[in-house]
Formats: C-alpha cells, sequence, structure tokens
C-alpha cells in the first residue's frame, strides 16, 4: 500500500540544513471527520481507506530504501495518531 505522500527535503537543526524525509501515512482517519464530529480542518479523511488496517499494512507504506543514514524521518498520520 502506498502512503499519502512521502517527499525529501531540508530540515534545518540548529542552523545547519539535513536531510529529511517526510511520510504521511494512509490510515482510517480521524474519527471526529469520519463521523461528522466538529472538526473539518483538514482534508486528509479524502485520502483515508476508512477501515482499520493491519500492522504490516502500515509498516508496508514506508520505503525504507529512500531512508538514508542520519536522516530525520518525520511520520505523520492521515488524522489523530491514536485513531
Ligand atoms: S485530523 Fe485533526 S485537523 Fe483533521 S479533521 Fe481530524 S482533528 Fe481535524
Amino acid at each position: 500500500m502506498k502512503p499519502i505522500s512521502i517527499f525529501e527535503e531540508k530540515e534545518f537543526i540548529d542552523g545547519r540544513p539535513r536531510d529529511a524525509i517526510t511520510i504521511i501515512l494512509k490510515t482510517i482517519g480521524c474519527y471526529r471527520a469520519r463521523e461528522g464530529k466538529g472538526c473539518l480542518m483538514c482534508g486528509f479523511i479524502r485520502d483515508c481507506v476508512r477501515r482499520p488496517l493491519e500492522p504490516d499494512e502500515i509498516v508496508s507504506q514506508i520505503d525504507f530504501d529512500r531512508i538514508e543514514e542520519g536522516m530525520i524521518v518525520k511520520i505523520f498520520t492521515s488524522g489523530s495518531f491514536f485513531d
């Protein structure tokens, strides 16, 4: 399964640029958006699968070949991490 997004960028730590990779995982999505409970600030719910994912479906979204030693890795979910 592919993530919603994966991209490389520079991140400045202590004023020095470091290689970083950001991964936005496809998930069940935020319950607030799923159930219409108030928050519609982001549009990630449109990219979600709207079902619980198996752990290996989550891990399969991470392209470990793109992660190099010393790289900053930022992982986001398409909603609440706890969902
Ligand atoms: S992920 Fe956050 S911003 Fe997006 S709908 Fe849910 S609570 Fe709102």
